[in-house]
């Protein structure tokens, strides 16, 4: 348990669609007068540098942020299952869901907002930096987050804001805390589940804890990031959340995103060589009426900028 660490994976395809998502949905959400109280259950670490140690290691964010912003490229064919993508994307075209997420980047690289250059983005947010940036007086931010160094670094990250108690940040495992926190005061919540599924007991406790969820607080947003590998408790993942959502007579929304094959390949000297993550998917309960065609924008220019082979593409499937 614990060998995972986000930093090693901020910016990369999966927090592209992720945190692209995320931003719609706060942004949507914090537009009405009353308290909107946030939990993210799996916090991470609050903020990312993209020229520390683990991101420049890793390269992730080299095929996810930074493949975004990079000069527009001539896209991959799509899969066949998804629809067309347009062959080039320039950046003054960027559909309004991925320009307010780089929006969002450049007002905390202010350097990189300035001279526009790829260079400059050295500061990724996280999920608790993105919701904290849409927050009112009356709202309430949660967090929840078990890994210690995560949590320390989370808990400096989010004291420099100088917010006092509208966020809350704790060392308790998120599953769990959840339960005390619905139904919140104002009967307005929104509830980020993004474990790291190190654990393949993650899977089931997601589909549960999102179960408990509902029967506390049938009208709460919920929204689950999943990964899209070969593994069968991940492939059952979104079925459970939408057998769920249909017998909780909930709508629901579920976004997925591919880059690349995930087949194993072997490099020049015969060796077996892993893809890393080809896809994932955003599964939410309780969509905003708007989020549908935001995504539906958005997506083919994440497959155009982000595709990596012909197996990019994108689904967008909605129901209830
Ligand atoms: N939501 C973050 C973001 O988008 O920036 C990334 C979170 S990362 C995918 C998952 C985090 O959950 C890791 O930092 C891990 O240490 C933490 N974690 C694992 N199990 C947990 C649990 N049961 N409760 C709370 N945090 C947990």
């Amino acid at each position: 348990m614990f060998s995972y660490r986000h930093a090693f994976h901020a910016g990369n395809h999966a927090d592209v669609l992720k945190h692209t998502t995320l931003i719609a949905l706060m942004k949507y959400l914090t537009q009405k007068d009353t308290a909107l109280t946030v939990i993210d259950t799996h916090a991470g670490a609050g903020l990312y540098r993209l020229d520390g140690d683990y991101t420049e290691t890793s390269g992730e964010a080299q095929e996810g942020i930074f493949r975004l912003l990079s000069e527009p490229k001539a896209a991959p064919a799509p899969a066949k299952k998804a629809p067309a993508a347009p062959k080039t994307v320039a950046p003054a075209a960027l559909a309004p869901l991925l320009q307010d997420y780089v929006d969002l980047l450049r007002g905390l690289n202010p350097q990189f907002a300035e001279t526009g250059d790829i260079a400059h983005l050295k500061i990724y947010p996280g999920s608790p930096f993105i919701e904290q940036q849409f927050l009112s007086g009356r709202d309430k931010l949660k967090l929840f987050e078990l890994h210690p160094t995560d949590f320390k670094s989370l808990s400096g990250n989010i004291e420099q804001l100088g917010v006092g108690r509208q966020v809350a940040v704790a060392r308790e495992d998120g599953f769990e805390a959840l339960k005390t926190f619905l139904p919140p005061p104002a009967r307005r919540a929104m509830v980020l589940c993004d474990p790291s599924y190190e654990m393949k007991s993650d899977y089931g406790r997601v589909a549960a804890c999102m179960a408990d969820a509902l029967k506390r607080f049938a009208t709460g947003t919920y929204v689950v990031w999943y990964p899209i590998i070969p593994r069968p408790e991940a492939h059952d993942l979104p079925r459970k959340l939408k057998t769920l959502a249909v017998k909780s007579s909930r709508s629901w929304l579920n976004a997925t995103l591919t880059v690349k094959s995930s087949k194993l390949t072997t490099d020049t000297s015969g060796e077996v060589v892993r893809p890393g993550l080809p896809a994932s998917g955003m599964f939410v309960i309780n969509p905003p009426h708007t989020l549908k065609a935001g995504l539906q924008a958005a997506l083919p220019q994440m497959v155009a900028l982000l595709g990596q082979d012909r197996n990019a593409g994108f689904t967008l499937e909605h129901g209830g």
